[in-house]
């Protein structure tokens, strides 16, 4: 037990020593926040659960019991460096992890660290219903107003008329005010801190952390940062030391903010516990476990047996076999079309299919293509490591992506347009062209197209039915100009059958 009058200095530390220490610039003021953190986590799980941290039992409860989930940037690395159960998550979806981890496991104490970017501008939308919401858990934000990892873009704290690499002119939108955001929101707790060159901040700042940590409810605690190489170096504040001077010239107490009258009041960052009330945080409110025991007593109620659960089926990691086909070709050809036909003719075959799309800026010409992956499973990813099936329609887009196809895989080229195939084994060359200009006959180059290559790569290969590829071209293109389409399609089965022959 700690009823400690331990200083900082011989706390235990709480970071993967085996770990490279950080990446964070030296002087840099995250240090400063991951200190205060690791020490109020330390000292108040210590307290709750009654064990010494000095030892190493009590120290192994208290990593046992913290779950740190951050998003991406610098502060976001802090989950990389603590010694406890850690999450690093994408950008600002860190507050959508930690809401999931803490309905799954709410005996565990929930922090997150987050940058100003990552919370506010990606992730903006989770921290406003993370504040309403109001589970048991503590967000401490480093707010260097500006993106640094990623070289000094301006954020949604970004002040206004300041530099960044995106704003080489000046910032000229009006940045949030997170107490005041934070506040409207809903959050339970609100606490500022900074991190300046005084030992009485950096104090305060573990009192504050340690304050939200034991608020029930959502605790939201702003750090007023630095970032001197990024930000900084761009308005005149590259040197460490004279951030945080910079910076302890705009704090001030909360309480003397408090007594200043409201017009001054925007000049200065309140520095404090500014705001905290008590309402019961969501797992605990009665409106929540009113639910839960509700649903509970309805799902026992319908007493539907229950099925077996085929744990190979929710593997995500499971692959049932599929078949990830690209169409592509230049814009105008369709490319992009025949993936949607082929997606929605595998869908009337009673498969499943995921589509993606990609082209260039030209609406015609340029480089275009679409994937279509096909499984009779689930399919949990829609990317895949190497394409099965390519179909290039002109050169340049067969030399492009002939390499994202797998040892086994197809390649059916358009030789009308391909000539040179590099002796490729892999390769099933068609006159694709000649031959929709002889059995088609479109009033315009290359209308068609598409359809008959769609029409042939998915039959050569047996893919689906010829019923689902008709039904799929005619509930599409086939509306405008059936007979042009059902030409196509018959062009495309007999050349498929042509090459079945060989
Ligand atoms: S880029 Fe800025 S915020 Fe990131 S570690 Fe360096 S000084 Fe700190």
């Amino acid at each position: 037990m700690n009823a400690n009058p331990i200083s900082s200095l011989e706390m235990p530390d709480l970071r993967r020593t085996t770990m490279r220490r950080n990446i964070w610039c030296e002087g840099c003021g995250l240090g400063n926040m991951q200190q205060a953190i690791s020490i109020a986590l330390m000292r108040q799980l210590g307290r709750r659960f009654k064990v010494d941290f000095m030892q190493p039992a009590g120290l192994d409860t208290i990593k046992n019991n913290i779950a740190m989930v951050s998003g991406i940037g610098c502060t976001s690395r802090m989950a990389g460096h603590l010694d406890a159960n850690t999450v690093h998550t994408t950008h600002g979806r860190s507050l959508a992890f930690a809401s999931g981890l803490k309905m799954a496991r709410p005996d565990l104490t929930v922090v997150l660290a987050a940058g100003d970017g990552d919370i506010f501008a990606i992730g903006g939308n989770h921290f406003i219903h993370a504040a309403r919401r109001n589970l048991d858990m503590t967000l401490i934000v480093y707010d260097n107003r500006s993106y640094g990892m990623t070289g000094a873009q301006a954020s949604p704290t970004s002040p206004m008329g300041e530099f960044g690499s995106s704003a080489p002119y000046g910032v000229f939108e009006a940045p949030f005010n997170l107490v005041d955001l934070a506040i409207g929101a809903g959050a339970g707790f609100v606490a500022q801190g900074a991190v300046t060159t005084l030992q009485e901040h950096q104090d305060q700042l573990e009192e504050l952390i340690a304050a939200g940590l034991d608020h029930k409810g959502f605790s939201f605690i702003n750090v007023v940062g630095t970032c001197h190489t990024g930000w900084g170096a761009r308005n005149k504040r590259s040197e460490a030391f004279r951030y945080r001077q910079y910076l302890q010239h705009q704090v001030t107490p909360v309480e003397r903010w408090r007594e200043l009258p409201p017009e001054e009041r925007a000049a200065w960052k309140p520095l404090g516990i500014i705001h905290s009330v008590d309402r019961p945080d969501l797992q605990s409110s009665p409106a929540y476990t009113d639910i839960v025991a509700r649903g509970k007593k309805a799902a026992v109620a319908l007493e539907e047996p229950l099925e077996d659960v085929q744990l190979a089926e929710l593997d995500p990691m499971a692959r049932p076999p599929r078949t990830c086909l690209r169409f592509a070709g230049s814009g105008g050809q369709g490319v992009i079309t025949a993936g949607e036909i082929a997606l929605s003719a595998a869908v009337l075959a009673g498969k499943n299919g995921v589509f993606t799309k990609n082209y260039g800026p030209e609406a015609r010409g340029g480089e275009a293509y679409s994937d279509v992956t096909v499984s009779d499973g689930e399919i949990h990813f829609p990317q895949s490591d190497e394409l099965d099936v390519l179909v290039a329609l002109n050169q340049e887009t067969f030399d492009k992506f002939r390499k994202d196809v797998g040892p086994s895989g197809r390649i059916l080229v358009n030789s009308s347009a391909v000539r040179e195939t590099y002796d490729d084994p892999r390769v099933v060359a068609s006159p694709i062209g000649e031959i929709l200009a002889r059995d088609v006959r479109p009033p315009k180059r290359d209308l068609g197209i598409n359809i008959l290559a769609l029409a042939l790569v998915l039959d050569y290969l047996g893919l689906m039915s010829r019923k689902a590829i008709e039904s799929a071209v005619m509930k599409s293109v086939g509306k405008k100009n059936p007979a042009l389409n059902q030409k196509a399609l018959a062009a495309g089965f007999a050349e498929a059958e042509r090459l079945k022959a060989h």
